[in-house]
């Protein structure tokens, strides 16, 4: 290929490319999206970033060009790619070219069934698709995917939370359904048979290819709202691949299992813990947990649902963790609300699998925290205590 027509295919690419669905692909939960720009962890491999950084990496979302402030790196979608597959550039344009159903020199190919470019009576539906779907309709996508997947195979599901101590019940409970890759295409043509395409790309299921996008990320893990499931988050069950995570368009409605905490007596116990698998370890273990997913954390309007109960927060055993706790202390303290907190080696997980005795230990780990903010409370009272309080 010459290098000019090289040049070419490279503008016809970014020209065709959904710079959204491109960039959320290696995004992880905890993306947050204002508007036309994308703020994440940066993913890119070579720089090896710890982990525990920030939201290092800009992406415009419009312009489909990226910025790594840790590194100081940044260019557009191609580079991104070349970064992420330790690609060439060469080898980046022709594999989004192919990817986007182009040939070689920049047209579309005829009578490629999944990976269809758009005819230009499609470009306006694919404005259209960046209009996100009403809560209803996103509702009734979410809960027909989940009917479908369950219709499928579930054992690798139930294995590999089996692996992490979680039991089939408590998936069951949460909603929690998986579909082997082998049924991928059966799940896709399901869901074309239920929905116009443009919803299903309206809610990202599908992307501007027509391809459902939970391909590698089939262990999904569904929100509710009164019973009805709208949203979900997916995870890979694979070792190796990256983002773990993949979602739904939009961001997380609630903390996950909140719905939950309808059926829940006042007073009783709920856990705030850090993610899904925390959330479903306690439920194996009958304590009700919500879960904080995506690193945009705690949610002010989120906590009016926990203020009947006694929260306990038994969060990751690390700095983080224990920040966190701090900072959600004083978020419910502004509400006049108390949140008490269960100090664990590392995270609930990890204690529930490694200590035989782990939920008589948690009990009584919990009781003790209750006891310390009782009696926290009680020499706050008597500090607070005034000649007034004492008349009555
Ligand atoms: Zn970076």
């Amino acid at each position: 290929m010459e290098k000019g027509s090289l040049r070419e295919l490279c503008e016809e690419v970014k020209r065709r490319l959904d710079y959204r669905s491109f960039f959320m692909r290696y995004c992880r939960s905890d993306a947050r999206i204002t508007s036309d720009k994308l703020h994440t962890r940066c993913p890119i491999p070579t720089h090896a970033h710890s982990g525990q950084g920030g939201h290092s990496l800009s992406i415009d979302l419009r312009r489909g060009l990226f910025h790594c402030f840790a590194r100081e790196e940044g260019g557009d979608a191609i580079r991104f790619y070349e970064l992420m597959h330790n690609a060439s550039f060469p080898r980046a344009v022709r594999e989004l070219a192919r990817e986007l159903g182009l040939s070689p020199d920049g047209t579309s190919q005829a009578g490629h069934s999944l990976r269809h470019a758009p005819e230009p009576s499609e470009l306006l539906e694919e404005r259209a698709v960046e209009e996100p779907l009403p809560g209803a309709r996103l509702a009734a996508v979410c809960e027909s995917f989940l009917e479908v997947c369950k219709g499928e195979e579930q054992m690798e599901g139930i294995n590999y939370l089996s692996r992490r101590g979680i039991s089939a019940r408590a998936m069951k409970r949460a909603g929690v359904v998986y579909f082997p890759r082998r049924a991928y295409r059966r799940v896709m043509k399901g869901m074309l048979d239920k929905f116009e395409l443009q919803e299903l790309q309206q809610s990202g299921l599908f992307n501007t290819q027509a391809h459902l996008t939970f391909y590698k990320h089939r262990l999904l893990f569904p929100f509710y709202a009164e019973g009805r499931a709208v949203y979900l988050q997916a995870r890979t069950t694979a070792s190796g691949v990256e983002p773990r995570w993949h979602n739904m368009r939009g961001p997380v409605p609630s903390l996950y299992n909140a719905d939950a905490l309808h059926h829940l007596l006042s007073g009783e116990i709920v856990y705030l813990v850090e993610g899904f698998t925390d959330t479903l370890t306690l439920l194996t273990h009958g304590f009700t947990a919500v879960g904080l997913v995506g690193a945009g954390g705690l949610k002010e309007e989120w906590l009016a649902p926990l203020a009947r109960f006694r929260v306990v927060a038994a969060l990751d055993g690390d700095r983080a963790g224990e920040s966190a706790t701090a900072r959600y202390q004083e978020l419910f303290a502004a509400r006049r609300l108390r949140l008490a907190q269960v100090r664990l080696a590392t995270d609930v997980n990890d204690f529930f699998r490694h200590h035989p005795s782990a939920p008589l230990e948690f009990s009584l780990l919990t009781e003790a925290a209750l006891e310390k903010q009782k009696s926290e409370d009680r020499s706050q009272e008597s500090e607070d205590s005034t000649p007034l309080t004492r008349i009555f």
